[in-house]
């Protein structure tokens, strides 16, 4: 693939293919520091970082079946990255193929989950991220969750860990499910998972992790750090806990230039998860 390396132990085709990563090294509505176009490239050289062996699920990501589109190469404003975004994620779910989209800013996970139809969508983000517009801009990071409801329905649409709402916001009418990362802490995560599997209507969920959910010790390499997060265990168990019920996942808002190595490990990282938990559902 062009430009850069594929994420590690991506060697199957498309066709042969469970699982299909795709880049969209996008970061144009950014509200605070750019540079998440640079995410992609960085999270795929730090997935070299790990065993392909993961041995608390006794999976190797050597046997599983993953292949890396690379990135999304033309695109001009964000209605363009989701015009394009919804005709890739489109075809790798029309393929039956589990999509992971690495980001770029968090705009990019409107194509991916329009790419379904009867789904949940459970984020993990220090911000709801339910603005109608931000800056004039519908598809803006700053309006994920709400465009998610826009497709989904509002019931279907969770957030946990967020601890950054504008009045805006706050003030505009029903709100969508959330646990905040201060609940979080005193519940736990399990508790708190299965409240948003309760919570939502559809039983497959996507799940979008924007990296500043997690607390920015863990994760500096973001736009918009947000202290008390949640950490990156609590992330490995949620991603565990919704397990059999996960049809996608991404990683986004990654911002290398910020970051001391570790953010993109963890995003890697987690990916990796994700791939070893679902693969275990699909076999
Ligand atoms: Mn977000
Ligand atoms: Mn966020």
């Amino acid at each position: 693939m062009l430009p850069g390396i594929s994420f590690a132990d991506a060697e199957s085709t498309f066709e042969e293919a469970d699982f299909v990563i795709y880049g969209v090294p996008f970061d144009r509505t950014t509200s605070f520091r750019p540079g998440t176009r640079e995410g992609p490239h960085e999270i795929r050289k730090s997935s070299y970082n790990f065993e392909t062996f993961m041995f608390e699920h006794e999976a190797d990501t050597e046997d599983i079946k993953l292949h890396d589109l690379g990135n999304m190469d033309d695109f001009g404003l964000v209605d363009h990255m989701v015009a394009e975004g919804e005709v890739v994620i489109g075809n790798i779910v029309a393929n039956g193929k589990f999509p992971i989209v690495l980001g770029g800013e968090h705009s990019v996970t409107i194509p991916a989950v329009r790419s379904f139809e009867d789904i949940s969508y459970i984020s993990i983000d220090a911000h709801l991220d339910f603005r109608d517009s931000h800056l004039g801009e519908r598809n803006s990071h700053a309006c994920v969750t709400k465009r998610c409801a826009d497709h989904l329905g509002l019931e279907n649409v969770f957030v946990i860990g967020c601890r950054s709402i504008s009045k805006e916001e706050w003030r505009s009418g029903p709100l969508p499910g959330y646990l905040d990362s201060y609940t979080v802490f005193e519940i736990g995560i399990e508790k708190a998972v299965k409240e948003a599997l309760d919570s939502v209507g559809n039983e497959k969920v996507y799940i979008s992790l924007d990296i500043d959910g997690i607390d920015p010790a863990f994760a500096p390499g973001t736009g918009t750090p947000e202290p008390f997060g949640l950490t990156p265990y609590d992330v490995k168990k949620l991603i565990n806990i919704v397990g059999d019920r996960m049809v996608g996942f991404d990683v986004v808002e990654v911002s290398p230039i910020y970051d001391n190595g570790n953010t993109a490990a963890l995003a890697a990282r987690m990916v990796r998860e994700a791939i070893c938990v679902a693969t275990k559902h699909r076999s």
